[in-house]
Formats: C-alpha cells, structure tokens, sequence
C-alpha cells in the first residue's frame, strides 16, 4: 500500500503522461483521474445511471456508453444542470482517486491530475509535482499530438491556471523544455528523492 502519493500536475501538452510512463517504468503505479473520470460513468456504473435518470436514455448510445459530446453540449447550455453533474461526477471522482492511490502496491505512488490546482485536490496528495514547459513547446507539442491549431490550444490554456499560479503549489518541478535525455535524468533525480521520502512517511 503506498502513503506517499505523488500529484502530477501540468497544462495541456506539458508532457504529463511522457513523465508519468518514465515513472511507470520504474514499477511506480500511477493513478489518473482523466482514466477515473470514464471509469465513474462505464457502462454499469452508479455514475451513469443516475445521469440516465436525470437527462434521459438519450444520452446513452447505441453501445450503452455515454454520450459525452451530447451531454458537453447540454451543460454547455444550462449553467444548474452544469452543477448538477459537477456535484454528482466530483465526490466519485475524488473517492477513487483517495481509494486507488491508496490501493497502490509500490513504494510511493503516482496521482496524475490534470486540473489539481484548479480544483483544488492538493490535499489528497503529500507532494505536488508540476511537469512545465513554457507556452511555445505547449502549442508546439500539443499542436503536433492532437493535429488541432493553436488557436484551440490556447482557448484550452485560457481555462486552465497560470503557468505562474501552478508553479506556485509544486514542491517539484520537471522543466521539460529539453530533450528526453534530460528528461530522463530528472526523473532519476526524482525517484530517489520521492524514495527516500516514502520511507521517512512509513
Ligand atoms: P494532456 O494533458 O494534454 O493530455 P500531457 O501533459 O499528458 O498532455 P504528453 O501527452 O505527455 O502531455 O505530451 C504532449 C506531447 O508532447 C506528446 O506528443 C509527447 O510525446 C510530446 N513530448 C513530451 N515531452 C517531450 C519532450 N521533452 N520533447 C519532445 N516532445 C515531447
């Protein structure tokens, strides 16, 4: 069972999944709440139900999954039913970030949240870990990965947090300006540190 939990952190494109597999390599879990935001609203689940009871079978599909953009569309729309869902989707989330994390068979575990400190989760972990780069690299990468512009790139930016105000809750940083030789490096720097900080945890 792992106490020590990591929070990964970072905006959109900043290389938050490339640091988390490097981790991941080193037989550390990772626990991601994008993965724990689809898991509360499966096929089957609590989550999807209570949303059919609430906005219809329609916004099931044919294959008896959520119907996302439907739903992104009708919240959209309606700031209360928006609240709703929030209200609903954000305690489930929370409690299986909180269980999986804990659940965790390595020595310290990852928890890669892309939105901690715009939710304001940093309580549920012990050590903030922030993956940086600065806005050219972001536009860049994401650019490349997702094949959108960077206008779309920036309007995501907007409705994230400040380079700055996220910066400002890390206990750690990852610029991942460079290569991915640095990268590799600094995550080797990090295991031992976030090692020797379990060990002192136990
Ligand atoms: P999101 O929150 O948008 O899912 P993320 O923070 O998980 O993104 P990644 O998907 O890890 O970011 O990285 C974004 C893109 O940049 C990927 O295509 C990845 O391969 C690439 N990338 C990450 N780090 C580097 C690097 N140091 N050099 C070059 N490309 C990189």
């Amino acid at each position: 069972m792992s106490q020590f939990v990591v929070g990964v952190t970072g905006g959109i494109g900043s290389g938050k999944t490339t640091v988390t597999n490097l981790f991941a390599q080193k037989g550390i879990e990772v626990v991601d709440a994008d993965v724990i935001a689809r898991q509360v609203v499966a096929p089957g689940s609590d989550g999807l139900s209570q949303i059919v009871d609430k906005f219809g079978g329609l916004i099931v599909t044919a294959k008896g999954e959520l119907d996302r953009p439907k739903l992104r569309d009708i919240i959209f729309k309606d700031s209360r039913l928006k609240a709703w869902l929030n209200a609903l989707l954000h305690p489930l989330i929370r409690e299986q970030m909180v269980q999986q994390s804990q659940a965790a068979g390595s020595v310290y575990c990852l928890l890669s949240v892309p939105l901690l400190v715009e939710n304001n989760l940093q309580s549920l972990v012990n050590s903030v870990l922030v993956v940086d780069v600065d806005e050219q690299h972001q536009i860049e990468r994401t650019m490349l990965r997702d094949d959108t512009d960077a206008a779309q790139v920036r309007a995501i930016m907007q409705a994230q947090v400040s380079r700055e105000e996220r910066l400002a809750a890390a206990d750690h940083i990852i610029d991942n300006n460079g290569d991915s030789t640095q990268l590799i490096e600094k995550v080797d720097e990090l295991h031992q540190i976030y090692l020797a900080l379990a060990e002192s945890f136990r």
